[in-house]
């Protein structure tokens, strides 16, 4: 069978692929300790669980509006008002099948072949496989550990072309955990309303963030911002609620409309259990995710200073998200049973079939020196895998 060429441009979701590898070791009998999956390990709210029964019960089980239920879009409305500060009307809001469809969506209402996307590496692998997906050429800007992966303004500007459509702004960020200060914001929004450039602001995180410090929306840097801004976000991480699959999109009219009427010929509309269901999400207040933010936060300080003792590893502490991301370069180029281990693909490979201890490597993220590690996991498990992976770098000879 001819396939369509844009299958050819495109691999599984490297993320999935390594939890599903990790889950099906485990289903064999294996003691596998699992950092790769990307997903809080707290169930999802009871408040949230009793509205979706509700539902269920009270026959809330057919077609939606393709958008979204009204309840749940003004739901965010209200959510980006008093949060951010910002307005918007229904017609601005898209409910979808997750965050992932709503950037799916916009990739298709956005980009087409000779459209160039810029995403700052190392980056959440979809960004570059949906433009791929839609014919348009991702352009990857370099973001280094030294400077906490902050966005240089000048190497920004010397990947802006007059194909350049929109920029990635994930803050903060999978997999690094950076989060951008509000200085990074205001040079990357001068430069997106100097080039009349969308910027598209996955704020998935927003929520998990350490230390005190408080997320910026780059939409509420001012009104021209937010003209030019799609923001994403949903419920999945704040809510620990990833297998209901609720996201929304709110942005310009023109561009939330042609998603929208891609979504209607695609999905029809998101889950209509899960649309009640966030809507309880939305209406919880601080208390569930500032609980589920404070045990991230114990797990994250164990994790990274535990990274920080094995010798050739070292590991920048994250701003926000739940992610380790440590550098590894030090272990590489040492010799392991199946010979020279080069690459953190090849070091992932070694945890997993020598360990049992599943990460995710660096290079889908666009890295060649980093694997990934989810501390969204129970604290012993953390302690019982890391000493796992210690003892396995020890077994490598130089
Ligand atoms: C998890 C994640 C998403 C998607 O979440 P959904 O479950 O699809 O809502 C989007 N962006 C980033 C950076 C993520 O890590």
């Amino acid at each position: 069978m001819k396939l369509a060429a844009r299958v050819g441009r495109i691999a599984p979701s490297p993320t999935l692929a390594m939890t599903a590898t990790a889950k099906a070791m485990a289903a064999q009998g294996l003691d596998v300790i699992d950092f790769s999956s990307g997903e809080p390990d707290f169930d999802t709210p009871e408040p949230v669980k009793a509205a979706a029964e509700a539902a269920i019960r009270a026959g809330f089980t057919k077609y939606t509006p393709s958008s979204g239920i009204d309840e749940l879009r003004q739901a965010v409305i209200d959510k980006l008002r008093v949060e951010q500060g910002l307005r918007y009307e229904k017609s601005q809001i898209l409910i979808s099948c997750g965050a992932k469809h709503s950037l799916y969506n916009l990739a298709e209402a956005l980009l087409e072949a000779g459209d160039e996307l810029i995403i700052p590496t190392p980056y959440w692998v979809s960004y570059a496989d949906q433009a791929l997906l839609n014919d348009a050429t991702p352009v990857l800007l370099p973001t280094h550990e030294a400077q906490g992966y902050a966005i240089d303004p000048e190497e920004l500007q010397r990947r802006i072309t007059p194909r350049t459509k929109a920029i990635i702004v994930n803050s903060p960020c999978n997999p690094t955990g950076a989060m951008y200060d509000r200085p990074t914001l205001e040079a990357i929004a001068t430069l997106a309303l100097r080039h009349r450039l969308l910027l598209i602001s996955d704020e998935i995180y927003e929520k998990v963030v350490y230390g005190g410090a408080t997320h910026v929306g780059i939409a509420t840097l001012g009104p021209d911002v937010a003209a030019q801004t799609v923001i994403i976000n949903g419920v999945s991480k704040a809510y620990a609620m990833t297998g209901w699959r609720i996201g929304y999109a709110a942005g310009p009219k023109e561009l939330l409309t042609a998603m929208a009427n891609i979504q209607s010929q695609s999905t029809s509309n998101p889950c209509s259990i899960s649309q009640k269901a966030a809507v309880a999400a939305l209406r919880l207040g601080a208390l569930f995710t500032d609980a589920m933010v404070r045990e991230f936060d114990r797990r994250r300080t164990a994790m990274v200073d535990r990274l920080n003792r094995i010798p050739g590893v070292t590991c920048r502490m994250p701003d926000g998200a739940f992610y380790a991301f440590p550098n590894i370069r030090g272990v590489l180029g040492r010799r392991g049973p199946d010979g020279p281990i080069e690459t953190p693909h090849q070091l992932a490979q070694y945890l997993l079939q020598h360990a049992h201890v599943a990460v995710v490597p660096g290079e889908p993220f666009g890295s060649r020196d980093h694997v990934r590690l989810s501390y969204a996991t129970g604290m012993e498990t953390i302690q019982r895998g890391l000493d796992r992976i210690a003892a396995a770098f020890e077994k490598l000879t130089i």
